[in-house]
């Protein structure tokens, strides 16, 4: 939608090191496709760096501290330059998210934040993108219908979207939309 609005709105992701080799694929097909350059926000520390300090599979023991430092931070530091940033959270992806506003405050970032599909169904994107040949992870071809790191993200084990992020623990969310 920036691209095809004529927008020049930089395009960033949190990259966490520990992504699924398909949403990695995605990103260069989608550099591509579009011909821009999307932006990757690593963390500060590598993996070893991570193990080193926390300790190893922090993720299996404090999945909230690996989340801050690897997504929760680097964002922080992604949004410096600006006063407000894009995001596709949508009202029917859970409950934590049915009170998306298509435009917030973010306490925690301190800027705007706007969701301009705040109110669009999960058909509705699907429609967006067999209409405009948007690509898409080809693990939504496998079952998959939220996708984040692969120690964190299952196949879904209820109909709700997002129950196969962070399996055995109470987590819903990696902590940038809290
Ligand atoms: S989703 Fe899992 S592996 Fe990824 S940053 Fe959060 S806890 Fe770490």
């Amino acid at each position: 939608m920036v691209v095809r609005g004529g927008f020049s709105i930089p395009v960033t992701f949190l990259d966490t090191d520990l992504l699924f080799p398909e949403t990695y694929a995605l990103v260069e097909q989608v550099e591509q496709h579009y011909g821009i350059i999307v932006q990757r926000q690593r963390p500060a520390l590598s993996m070893p760096e991570q193990d080193q300090q926390e300790g190893p599979a922090l993720y299996e023991r404090n999945p909230d501290r690996c989340c801050t430092l690897r997504k929760v931070l680097p964002l922080h530091d992604a949004l410096q330059p600006y006063q407000a940033w894009i995001t596709g959270l949508r009202r029917d992806q859970s409950e934590q998210r049915s009170d998306t506003h298509l435009l917030q405050w973010s306490n925690r970032y301190q800027r705007v934040k706007l969701a301009p599909l705040a109110f669009w169904s999960e058909q509705q994107v699907w429609d967006y993108i067999n209409r405009h040949d948007v690509p898409y992870n080809s693990l939504l071809g496998q079952g998959y219908r939220s996708i984040g790191c692969t120690h964190c993200t299952s196949l879904p084990a209820t109909d709700a979207p997002r129950s196969g992020r962070w399996v055995g623990f109470a987590k819903t969310e990696c902590g940038i939309h809290l």
